[in-house]
Order: structure tokens, then C-alpha cells, then sequence
């Protein structure tokens, strides 16, 4: 494919801005790519292991002359970025993200937008439970989803130079609602890592279960949580403050159920309990249908990590 911006500029190096660095490059997306992380640490890794065709020192230098600008970094973290990027941002130039919430992004990077640059949200639906500038893998977007969320007044033909740049690196690309996408990711992944995080964390308490019997016997329900469980706690941190309301709503739904379901169990209801799992059974198989897992047994992920969406 030919380049589809001439310089891109990714701010923070973890585990999006390097996937997204690495399929850049499979697919020539961009004429060069300039990265940058607060820490000088994580800078000197993006220069050992030839992330980026330059790592900058400071935020002003790597946006400078950028077409695409992308906020890599935690939600809670996208304001300060946004304020300290903008008086530096060149006419014309698009800036985007891809936090795992809209509209949080979207109250507080709007406002730093300068007149003439065009603000387009996104979220790439997929990760892993590794962070950092050595995590990242050219295949981690392939055939999953890209959601953007642009604002009304946005140029069509920016919007759809980004839909471009997200197939390129292999996704499938939605237009979303900023609220709605909200509401969808509270449902099929906040709420569900707060539940790996309760569930991981109430084994640990459970002290009549010895830690060795919780690591040995790890059935692969369990194992699935410790892997959610694992990921980046800043960043989850970050998407439970500033998805709040959503989350909520989707917990007590769930606590509902899950009443409905320890009465089922107490009274012996189980009628109740089988014609629960029937239907979420057909979920399941909704979603490998959908290719966006696959039926192999313990998820195709062999006995070595996986690739979680989060
Ligand atoms: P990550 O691997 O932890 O990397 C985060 C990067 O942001 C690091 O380079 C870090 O710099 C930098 N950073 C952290 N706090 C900062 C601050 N206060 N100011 C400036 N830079 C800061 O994170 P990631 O997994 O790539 O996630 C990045 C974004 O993608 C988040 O908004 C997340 O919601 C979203 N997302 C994540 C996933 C996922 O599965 N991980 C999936 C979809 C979307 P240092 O290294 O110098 O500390």
C-alpha cells in the first residue's frame, strides 16, 4: 500500500504505539514514523530495539510537521499530552488515539484542538495483557476491530484517510457513537476485567486454598482470569474512573444475575441454571462465528500466553 501520511507521530511507546509502529511498517503506511515516551528509559528501549524511525525527547519535537498525530498513553493521561502537543501541531495535521474510552478522550483533548486540526477518536479493539515498547507485534490488529468515533464536522475525507490507515494495519473499521462505544466496551470488556480482577483477587484470599493448589490446579476458567487480571494496572485503573457510569450500570445487571443464579443454585432450580448456559453457549458461538476467536481447545493459545482484547 502506498503511505497514507507522511509523518505520524505516536506519543507513548507501550504496547498499541508498538503494534501500531511494526504494522506501519509492514504495510508502508507512513513515510516515517517519530515516537515519544515520558520516560528516558523507555525511550533508550525504543532506540535499542529500532522502534520508530526516530524517538524524540519531547512531545513539541515529535509532533512538529506531523500529518498524523496518535495519543497512545492511559486515558487519565491524554489531557496533560493534548495540552502540552497543541501549540506545536502543524495546520491541517489530524490527531487521534486509541484509548479504550471515548468519551472521557473526547471532553478532555477536544478543548486543546486548535482551529484547522482535526480531531478523530478511535479504539482498536485488541491488546494483550503485556504492556511496554518490547510487547508490541505487526499482527496484533489483523481482523479485529477499529472503532472510531469522529465528532460531527470532521472533513469526511480525513475520517476516511484514517478508516484507510486502520485497515492497513489489518483491522476491520466501525463508526460508533462516543457514548454507545462506551456502553458496548463496558459490557464486553471493562465490566468482564473487573470481574477477573474480583475473581483472581478472591482466590488469593481464600486462604483454606493453599497458593500452590491455586497455581498447580489452575482450571482453565481460572487460568483465563489470572491472564485478565494481569494487565497493565495503571490502565485499567484509568478506564474504571473515567467509564464510570457504564461500568456501573453494567455491574448491577450483573449482580442481578448473579443472585438469580446462587438462588438457583441454593434452591436446587436446575432448570434455571441449565437454560442459562444454553443461551450463553450460543454466545459463544456467535463469536468464534464472528472469527473473532477461534473453537481450539484453551482458546488456540497453547500453554504460552495469549492474545486477550481488552
Ligand atoms: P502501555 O504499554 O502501558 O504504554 C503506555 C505508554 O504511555 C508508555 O509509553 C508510557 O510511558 C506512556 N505514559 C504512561 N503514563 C503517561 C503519562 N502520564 N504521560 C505521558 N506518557 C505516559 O499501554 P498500552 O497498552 O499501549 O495502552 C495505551 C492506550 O491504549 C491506553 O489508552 C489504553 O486504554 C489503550 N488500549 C489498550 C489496549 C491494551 O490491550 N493494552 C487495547 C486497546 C486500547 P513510559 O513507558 O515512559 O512510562
Amino acid at each position: 500500500m502506498s503511505a497514507l501520511y507522511g509523518r505520524v507521530a505516536l506519543i507513548g511507546l507501550g504496547l498499541i504505539a508498538s503494534s501500531m509502529f511494526w504494522g506501519i511498517r509492514r504495510g508502508t503506511l507512513a513515510g516515517e514514523v517519530a515516537g515519544y515516551a515520558r520516560s528516558a528509559e523507555t525511550r533508550a528501549t525504543a532506540r535499542q530495539i529500532g522502534l520508530c524511525d526516530e524517538v524524540c525527547d519531547t512531545i513539541a519535537e515529535t509532533v512538529k510537521d506531523a500529518d498524523l498525530v496518535v495519543l497512545c498513553v492511559p486515558v487519565g493521561a491524554m489531557e496533560a499530552v493534548a495540552k502540552e502537543m497543541a501549540p506545536h501541531l502543524k495546520p491541517g495535521a489530524v490527531i487521534s488515539d486509541v484509548g479504550s474510552v471515548k468519551r472521557d478522550v473526547i471532553d478532555s483533548v477536544g478543548p486543546y484542538v486548535p482551529e484547522g486540526v482535526h480531531f478523530i477518536p478511535a479504539h482498536p479493539v485488541a491488546g494483550t495483557e503485556h504492556s511496554g515498547p518490547t510487547s508490541g507485534f505487526a499482527e496484533l490488529f489483523d481482523n479485529r476491530w477499529c472503532l472510531v468515533t469522529p465528532a460531527p464536522g470532521v472533513p469526511e475525507a480525513e475520517i476516511a484517510r484514517l478508516e484507510a490507515f486502520w485497515r492497513g494495519l489489518g483491522s476491520n473499521v466501525d463508526r460508533m457513537e462516543p457514548d454507545h462505544h462506551d456502553l458496548v466496551l463496558a459490557v464486553t470488556s471493562h465490566a468482564p476485567h473487573l470481574i477477573a480482577y474480583t475473581m483472581v483477587g478472591v482466590a488469593d484470599d481464600l486462604r483454606r486454598v493453599t497458593d500452590s493448589e491455586v497455581i498447580n490446579y489452575s482450571a482453565a476458567g481460572f487460568r483465563d482470569f489470572t491472564r485478565i487480571a494481569a494487565s497493565d494496572p495503571t490502565m485499567w485503573r484509568d478506564v474504571f474512573l473515567t467509564n464510570k457510569e457504564a461500568t456501573l450500570e453494567v455491574l448491577g445487571r450483573f449482580t442481578e444475575e448473579l443472585f438469580a443464579l446462587q438462588r438457583a443454585i441454593r434452591t436446587g432450580d436446575g432448570e434455571h441454571l441449565h437454560a442459562y448456559f444454553t443461551r450463553t453457549r450460543a454466545i459463544r458461538r456467535g463469536i468464534i462465528e464472528a472469527g473473532q476467536d477461534t473453537s481450539e481447545p484453551n482458546f488456540g493459545r497453547g500453554s504460552g500466553g495469549g492474545k486477550g482484547e481488552v
